[in-house]
């Protein structure tokens, strides 16, 4: 993903949503470690594409949670409701996270904590994703996290854990898809095998779907955000 800039503008890859169910046939047969890890060598489509213009992971932090953010508020609007911009935004690392009420961050993940109405990240872990994935581990993450924040505010309320991870999921994809309609960011070439491979690694190893911590396999999350980009957010 790249920011938009009216000077030199590249190609528009119109077609991800179609690679998208294209390679979502692909079937995913390697074991993923749990959440967000690292995943370079343990999965061949993990593509690094070229950042070749001048993009900087903390623009593409900032950039995923005000576009987002900004995508919700349209439609919260839209349905004649006041969407509640999150209360912090909030780098940390290692064992140095913001607690949420008794529960205290973890290393390498990211979380929306309903408490304070936050969205918390460790930086240098999602740094690393970022310089050895591509920024589409940036454009699922942040996504996702504000998705529950969007759930908060629905008071959705789920049956299974895993129902709601993959609403997350379903959401991240509809807000990239508005990111991109709007003109905000364009995709660019080997974004799409970036966002699958992210969400891919993220996954649980098994179907463990009545696990309290369940996501979802990698199958099921990229099932997820596809249907949300390719059909929006009405449709998760
Ligand atoms: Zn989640």
């Amino acid at each position: 993903m790249t920011p938009r800039r009216t000077s030199h503008v590249r190609p528009f890859l119109s077609v991800l949503s179609a690679v998208l169910v294209v390679l979502l046939a692909a079937a995913c047969s390697s074991e993923f470690p749990r959440r967000y890890p690292d995943h370079t060598g343990s999965d061949g489509s993990a593509s690094a594409s070229p950042r070749s213009f001048g993009q900087k992971f903390e623009e593409d932090v900032e950039l995923a949670r005000t576009l987002s953010e900004r995508f919700w508020q349209q439609r919260f609007e839209a349905a004649g409701r006041a969407y509640r911009p999150i209360q912090g935004f909030q780098a940390y690392s290692g064992e140095g996270g913001p607690a949420c009420g008794e529960q205290p961050a973890v290393p390498e993940n990211a979380f929306y904590c309903p408490l304070g109405h936050f969205v918390a990240y460790d930086e240098a872990w999602m740094r690393k994703l970022y310089e050895n994935g591509g920024d589409g581990a940036v454009y699922v993450i942040i996504p996702h996290e504000l998705g529950h924040a969007v759930q908060a505010q629905l008071m959705s309320d789920f049956g299974l854990n895993v129902q709601r991870e993959l609403q997350a999921d379903c959401y991240a994809g509809a807000a990239l898809r508005g990111m991109i309609d709007s003109g905000s960011i364009e995709a660019e070439a080997g974004d799409d095998e970036e966002l699958l491979a992210n969400l891919a690694a993220a996954g649980d190893p098994t179907d463990e779907w009545l696990r309290p911590d369940a996501h979802g396999t990698p199958a099921q999350r990229q099932q997820a955000f596809a249907g949300g980009y390719d059909s929006g957010a009405d449709a998760c």
